[in-house]
């Protein structure tokens, strides 16, 4: 979960209000609105005593002019009435939307610059789920809390002051009811809010532990582990419900119990008002209109109490949303970063140690020096810590101790999107995002013209490939689209690389064999890229190795050896002769 400890709901909300302020001019427009909405109606149970008492015992040329004005003037009210409702539901929705959008973009903005040890420790599913389902709630708020509650709290103000006018007595029995109600609620809704908190969490864990699954059903059926990861999903699909059956038992209860007493009332009111009326205290035409505005005091009073749930929902929202934002990216540009032109490449790593966020060192005093354009290739065991090394110079995650120098500048001094416009990677598994060839070639250089991007394509050995399919740059990749080949995404991302024409290079070898013909030309492709640039590569082929300016054979978080590949081949008993011997002897056989 996040580290963070919860904010207060109070600041939350105080800082939600800033993303609602700019549509404050919706809003009151949306009240206005609603209100009319609301009040319109207020004119039908005083029709009706007109009617009652007034109109029906006389029934003269006089009566029937007044009926027809009441029933004209009722007409165009309802009219009114029409075009109000439609402004109350648009502004409002405009205004909560807008809000959402806002609140949206800026938490993408944040997500997307944190770290990845932020990543390392959150659920992707629940990153997500902030910004979906919280988002969405938290939308409740503008509508409920602004527009329904200012007209809910207007339409019930009025419909007293008219129940009192009408018949103080009459008005103290209907209303009587109401601090039962409105207790039982209180109580009803507390428990219903503690419910919906659990269930939020634990719909969010399961949307966690879903996309894990999915992302490597793979290993889950290589591994046979169908059965206990479906075992474990039941469990806590089980849970889920427990709690969801706990939350649809309190609501029962509430819906039950509010609906005895919404009923009460108006039994009350003909009880009580028909002895009035007997006694001559009240007339009919009264008794009716009374009756009738009975029923329009509980809808408000219920929607409020509905209000105070979606209000908790929206406030654990924000809360959970918020938490997001005051999660500070780790690495992040100092003041007064410089931005750097194009880089010569040469890098250093001075005395470098690292480690992950709560666990071991995992670089120990690293010392490397790469000249501008040369190839280092790194090698040593699993877990040596190579890949580390390796996302430590685009900044992924900052060293913890010593430095790293690209041109003799320290890469914290350099703004990060100069220092990651110098570095292109290439990774084992390319990543490689649905849309377009052609989209996802010009991740590399956005503004690249089409002669530019047919280069690169050609450079990487991509072209041919490229033109034989079906829509050719056009062609869609990805979950929707055509499924490559793994040759054919290495040169994809080579392509890519050639588009950055960034000065140094990351690459991560792909261990996994690729057919002959597609090795060939990732090998040659990569030739070519490597020309001119300061290359870092995770080596695991012999001739690449052979090939590189220096080798670096790390083992335990610390350089062991480094050198030429025929230098290093000489140290008796080193690791790396052990190394090449041992790890590439099937290689060498190959080659
Ligand atoms: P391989 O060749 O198997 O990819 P490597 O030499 O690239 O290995 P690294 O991936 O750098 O090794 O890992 C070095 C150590 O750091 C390992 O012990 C690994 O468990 C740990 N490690 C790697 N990534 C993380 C992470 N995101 N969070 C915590 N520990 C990590």
């Amino acid at each position: 979960m996040f580290r963070m400890s919860t904010p207060a709901p109070r600041r939350s909300l105080k800082r939600f209000l800033a993303f609602v302020r700019p549509y404050r001019g919706l809003l009151a427009g949306a009240i206005a609105f609603g209100v009319v909405r609301y009040l319109v109606p207020l004119a039908l149970p005083w029709s009706v005593k007109i009617v009652v008492d007034d109109l029906l015992p006389r029934s003269g040329a006089r009566a029937h002019a007044s009926l027809h004005l009441l029933m004209g003037g009722l007409c165009a009210l309802y009219g009114v009435y029409a075009v109000a409702s439609y402004w109350r539901s648009y502004l409002s929705g405009r205004a909560g939307h807008r809000v959402i959008f806002d609140l949206r973009q800026a938490l993408y903005r944040h997500v997307q610059r944190m770290s990845l040890s932020f990543f390392d420790r959150q659920k992707i599913g629940a990153v997500v789920s902030r910004m979906t389902t919280d988002i969405a709630s938290a939308q409740n708020f503008v509508g409920a809390a602004f527009v329904a509650t200012a007209m809910d709290l207007a339409l019930l103000a009025v419909i007293v002051v008219l129940l009192c006018a009408m018949n103080v007595t009459l008005a103290l029995v209907s209303l009587s009811v109401l601090p039962f109600y409105a207790a039982i609620s209180y109580h009803l809704q507390k428990g219903i809010r503690a419910k919906s908190r659990t269930i939020h969490h634990q719909l969010q864990e399961i949307s966690g532990e879903l996309h894990e699954q999915f992302a490597g059903i793979a290993t889950i059926q290589a591994f046979t582990q169908e059965a206990s990861e479906a075992r474990q999903f039941r469990a806590q699909s089980e849970a889920y419900f427990d709690t969801v059956m706990g939350s649809v038992r309190l609501q029962s209860i509430a819906l039950g119990s509010t609906g005895f007493l919404t009923a009460l009332g108006p039994i009350l009111v003909l009880w009580f008002g028909v002895t009035e009326v007997w006694s001559g205290r009240l007339t009919v035409g009264t008794l009716m209109a009374f009756y009738g505005y009975l029923g329009m005091l509980y809808q408000p009073i219920q929607r409020l109490t509905e209000l105070n749930l979606i209000l908790a929902n929206s406030l654990a929202a924000m809360d959970r949303i918020f938490e997001v934002f005051d999660t500070v990216p780790e690495v992040r540009e100092r003041p007064g970063a410089i931005a750097l032109g194009r880089a010569r490449g040469a890098l250093r790593f001075e005395d470098v140690t690292f480690q992950y966020t709560g666990r071991e060192p995992v670089l120990e005093r690293v010392n490397l020096t790469i000249p501008a354009g040369t190839t280092a290739a790194l090698v040593g065991p699993s877990g040596a810590g190579k890949s580390t090394l390796v996302r430590l110079l685009p900044r992924y995650y900052d060293v913890t101790g010593g430095r790293i120098t690209l041109d003799g500048v320290d890469i914290r001094d350099l703004t990060l999107a100069s220092l990651r416009d110098q570095v292109a990677l290439v990774s084992q598994e390319p990543i490689l995002f649905s849309g377009t060839i052609e989209e996802n070639l010009r991740y590399g250089k956005p503004d690249a013209s089409d002669a530019e991007l047919r280069a690169a394509a050609r450079a990487a050995f991509a072209e041919p490939f490229i033109e034989q399919l079906p829509q050719g740059y056009q062609t869609e990749i990805g979950e929707r689209g055509v499924r490559l080949s793994g040759g054919q995404k290495q040169r994809l991302a080579i392509a890519r690389a050639f588009l950055k024409d960034a000065p140094i290079l990351l690459l991560d070898e792909p261990t996994s064999a690729l057919d002959a013909e597609s090795e060939d030309l990732v090998k040659e492709a990569l030739n070519r890229l490597l020309e001119g640039r300061t290359a870092l590569i995770i080596a695991h082929r012999l001739s690449t190795i052979e090939h590189a300016d220096i080798v670096i054979v790390l083992d335990g978080g610390q350089i062991v050896e480094q050198g030429r590949h025929e230098e290093l081949l000489k140290e008796r008993g080193g690791l790396y002769r052990r190394y090449a011997e041992h790890q590439l002897a099937s290689l060498l056989t190959d080659t």
